[in-house]
């Protein structure tokens, strides 16, 4: 990761606790407005960011991976749904199925995803900024916030905002 999204981290940390109280003050906005207001700098600092620079929700975090993942990773691999679970994945405990180790095992040196056309579901949407209903997200938002520098600077873009 290049030092400048480093450092938004870095301050993301040491913001997280007042992070967390406004994030009180988000949970009572109506849905529609809080959709508005993430999709809205999502889409900025999604343009503004360059995730080959980034690459930290692969190497530090991974998605949870569906059936259909599953499929259709093995089918790109050209192996066995069975096989491609005994070798990538395991069960966490809450019973969903995630990659065995960090960093992704399909990320290339240079910040490429080599499955990219047929990446999960959940990296395809990840950091989820501009999903609907936005407010039924919060939770794995805030978390986020100290993973995704888009994640970072649209809550504090949304802080300057209300
Ligand atoms: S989605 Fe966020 S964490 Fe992932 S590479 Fe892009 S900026 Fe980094
Ligand atoms: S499958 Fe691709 S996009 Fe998803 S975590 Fe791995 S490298 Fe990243």
């Amino acid at each position: 990761m290049i030092d400048k999204y480093q450092t938004l981290l870095n301050t993301a940390k040491s913001r997280y606790s007042e992070t967390r109280k406004f994030f009180k003050t988000l949970k009572k906005m109506k849905s529609q407005e809080l959709d508005q207001l993430f999709e809205k700098n999502h889409v900025r600092y999604s343009e503004e960011i360059n995730c080959l620079d980034c690459a930290n929700c692969c190497r530090g975090t991974g998605p949870l991976l569906k059936d259909r993942d599953i499929n259709r990773l093995a089918k790109t691999l050209r192996t066995k749904p069975k096989r491609f679970i005994d070798t990538y994945l395991l069960r966490d405990e809450e019973g969903d199925m995630i990659f065995r180790e960090l960093p992704c095992p399909f990320i290339d040196n240079n910040n490429f995803c080599i499955v990219y056309e047929d990446r999960p579901a959940a990296c395809r949407d990840y950091p989820h900024t501009d999903r609907h209903n936005i407010k039924k997200y919060l939770k794995p938002t805030l978390e986020n916030y100290r993973i995704c520098p888009i994640v970072y600077l649209t809550i504090e873009e949304i802080k300057n905002t209300i």
